[in-house]
């Protein structure tokens, strides 16, 4: 029987809420601090990979995840006509043993709080704190903050877990030269309509080619009236020369930085598809924000003594092959692994990330190398005007062979034994 933890944790996302699940399912006394007030349900779309829903249904919540989530049915390549170049299928479909999740972020990040005030206890929910340093003191850490009033608060604990995204007050404090986030030169345009299902009502499209995509996919069920929640990306790129990163972008970076219809019609408004009036449906935006593709450069270690990093903390990646939310999710099962595995609490955490950081560090790297959008390009450069038969632009087993490289060298395992799932796509 593993020893019971005080644990700490910063940061009521979607990794922190996971850790904060797993550890409590464990028998350790869980706290999470939120910096929000309150929680709203902000963000668009995300998906979940199979290898990540397969933590959550450990965790119980399969029944509330299948009711708010489209599961994902293929993931369709195309060209900027809307012409299918690649169809890769997705969940169960895939020979997965898990589907693969399209979700509203918000919704999902309520649910996983509701069901961590159930279980924890909602006065172990402290929203309204923001930490701001920790320090180490013997076996325990003390973690600094301040509340909702301004007032400075501390707090003790066994273990703290910095799960406070991209802009970690933690991280920060182990790593104070590292500066702002590395910028690409591709600006993402996030936004939501509701609209009638396309093509199965299942699927995820990636469209266009590196300067100029359209990623659209359902994430909840259709509603009486027929309509359903459509997420969608506009991918611009501003700049050339920011490949691989290395720029800084313009403005910090802030997940809730509204969007301008305007700036997507010049390049945009003509894409209309077989399937979907592409104007039309960003023309629909219920919601729409703006968001630079930013990650940061993977690090030498996360451990401080009992002070460790979880999720967009650790590893903020471009949101990519639907990692952001996935990677988060195996870290929160992962590091309740190691403690489950190993009473000596240092050398738990640093199992958790010997697991863990050579794994993100390798999707980064990926994901700065464009990962699939390699095909998109190779299919604009030889038909920018279409085509009649695919096979006389590109070989299609070229294509597989491409893809099923990329799935591999990100971690993805098909039909894996129970339990153990993955597959990719934003
Ligand atoms: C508001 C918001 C909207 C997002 N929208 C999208 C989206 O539409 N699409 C997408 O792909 N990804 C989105 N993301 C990112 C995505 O959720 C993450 O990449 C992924 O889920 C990993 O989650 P995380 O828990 O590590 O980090 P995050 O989801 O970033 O969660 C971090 C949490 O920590 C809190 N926090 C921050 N600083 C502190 C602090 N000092 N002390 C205490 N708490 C702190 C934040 O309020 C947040 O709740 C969004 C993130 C946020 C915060």
């Amino acid at each position: 029987m593993p020893m019971a933890l005080d644990i700490l944790i910063a940061g009521g996302g979607i990794g922190g809420l996971t850790a904060a699940l797993a550890l409590q399912r464990d028998g350790h006394q869980v706290t999470v601090c939120e910096a929000a007030a309150e929680l709203k349900p902000l963000g668009v779309g995300i998906n979940l990979l199979p290898h990540a829903v397969a933590v959550l249904d450990e965790l119980g919540l399969m029944p509330a995840l299948a009711s708010m989530a489209v599961p994902t049915s293929a993931l369709v390549f195309a060209n900027r006509h809307g012409q299918t170049i690649y169809e890769d299928l997705r969940g169960l479909a895939g020979g997965y043993s898990h589907p693969q999740f399209s979700v509203h972020r918000g919704e999902l990040q309520q649910m996983l709080w509701r069901e961590a005030a159930a279980r924890l206890g909602a006065e172990r929910l402290v929203s309204g704190w923001r930490i701001t340093g920790a320090q180490l003191d013997g076996d325990e850490v003390i973690a600094q903050g301040v509340d909702a009033s301004g007032a400075t608060v501390s707090r003790r604990a066994s273990v703290l877990i910095a799960a406070d995204g991209i802009h970690s007050a933690i991280r920060r404090q182990f790593y104070p030269d590292e500066g702002p986030p590395r910028w690409n030169g591709m600006m993402m345009w996030r936004g939501t309509s509701l609209a009638k299902p396309f093509l199965d009502g299942r699927t995820m499209v990636q469209a266009g080619h590196r300067r100029a995509k359209f990623v659209v996919y359902p994430i909840a069920p259709p509603r009486p009236d027929g309509r359903q929640l459509i997420n969608w990306i506009c991918d611009r790129r501003l700049r050339e020369d920011g490949l691989g990163g290395g720029l800084t972008a313009p403005g910090r970076e802030d997940w809730n930085k509204p969007g301008s219809i305007d700036d997507l019609m010049p390049t945009f408004g003509g894409w209309r598809f077989p399937w979907l009036d592409v104007p039309g449906v960003i023309q629909g935006a219920t919601q729409l924000l703006e968001w630079p593709m930013v990650d940061r450069d993977p690090l030498p270690r996360w451990r401080h003594g009992r002070i460790t990093l979880l999720g967009d903390a650790a590893h903020p990646m471009y949101p990519i092959g639907s990692n952001g939310a996935t990677q988060a999710i195996l870290d929160a099962a992962a590091i309740a692994k190691a403690l489950r595995k190993e009473r000596r609490v240092e050398t738990a955490l640093a199992n958790y990330e010997a697991e863990r950081r050579p794994m993100c560090a390798r999707i980064v790297e990926l994901n700065r190398q464009e990962g699939l959008d390699y095909i998109l390009d190779m299919v604009e450069e030889r038909a920018p005007d279409g085509f009649a038969r695919l096979e006389e632009v590109i070989d299609p087993a070229e294509v597989d062979a491409f893809v099923k490289r990329y799935k591999a060298a990100a971690g993805h395992r098909q039909a894996a034994p129970a339990g153990t799932s993955p597959a990719p796509e934003r």
